[in-house]
């Protein structure tokens, strides 16, 4: 099954690094892939320090480009950060993950 997810990953990502795909839903109308950064970190977006404290997650749902006829729907869990530079004005910080996901977007980059 790893070996699965694996390809599935190369075959949804292939660009992305640091993403790993749990698993993949399809039923009738759609696709629904549950991914997940596996960054052992991220930089502050104010300052720039990295940190690796990771302050809480959730779940956002991206659309993604449709595939064989049925919409795909990503689950991605992002993370919050914790900013660990105290002269930072921004106390924690959610992750990016370049090549999919922009702050406040519904649609990841390529469906976009
Ligand atoms: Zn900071």
């Amino acid at each position: 099954m790893d070996e699965v997810v694996l390809r599935l990953k190369e075959l949804l990502f292939p660009s992305i690094a640091d993403v790993a795909v749990l698993s993949v839903d399809v039923n009738i109308e759609m696709v629904r892939v549950d991914a997940r950064c596996t960054a052992d970190g991220a930089a502050c977006p104010a300052c720039g320090v990295r940190s690796n404290q990771v302050h809480g997650s959730y779940l956002r749902f991206p659309a993604d480009v449709p595939s064989g006829g049925r919409s795909v729907v990503l689950q991605l869990r992002v993370r919050r950060f914790a900013c660990g530079n105290s002269g930072c004005a921004r106390r924690t910080f959610v992750e990016r993950i370049p090549g999919l996901t922009r702050r406040h977007s519904q649609r990841t980059d390529r469906l976009r």
